[in-house]
């Protein structure tokens, strides 16, 4: 979490109003549970462009818990951002990430000849040598 604008006055206020106008995590609130929040959450994360200090429509209460799940499922999640290859495979041996140097390779490589068929190619060759 970047320090702005949580280090500041107005956010200490905005969030204690928001606490106490909605105390309970909505998160929870949605399988009816009800859990005391401490956690104020942008509901357009400052980083996709949502204003900093919005109105209380623009915020919702959370309990810690439940606002790391979002927090890691959301566009504000790190991994999401970045540019490297997604990780794992199919279970043909496939990368999952489309955009894998992989993909190439195999576009590359000759379509009509499966691995399978290479592999007992190279088998062959090496008993027959
Ligand atoms: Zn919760």
């Amino acid at each position: 979490m970047a320090d702005w604008p949580y280090n500041t006055a107005n956010w200490k206020r905005l969030r204690l109003a928001h606490l106490s106008l909605s105390p309970f995590c909505v998160g929870c609130e949605a399988r009816n549970v009800l859990t005391v929040a401490n956690t104020v959450d942008h509901i357009t994360a400052i980083a996709d462009g949502g204003p900093p200090f919005p109105g209380h429509d623009g915020l919702a209460s959370y309990c810690p818990p439940c606002h790391g799940a979002k927090t890691a499922r959301g566009t504000e999640a790190g991994p999401v951002r970045t540019s490297k290859p997604r990780r794992g495979c199919k279970p043909d041996g496939t990368p999952l990430d489309p955009t894998h140097p992989w993909h190439e390779k195999s576009l590359a490589a000759d379509q009509t000849r499966p691995m399978v068929y290479l592999h007992s190619q190279l088998v062959r060759d090496l008993t027959d040598g």
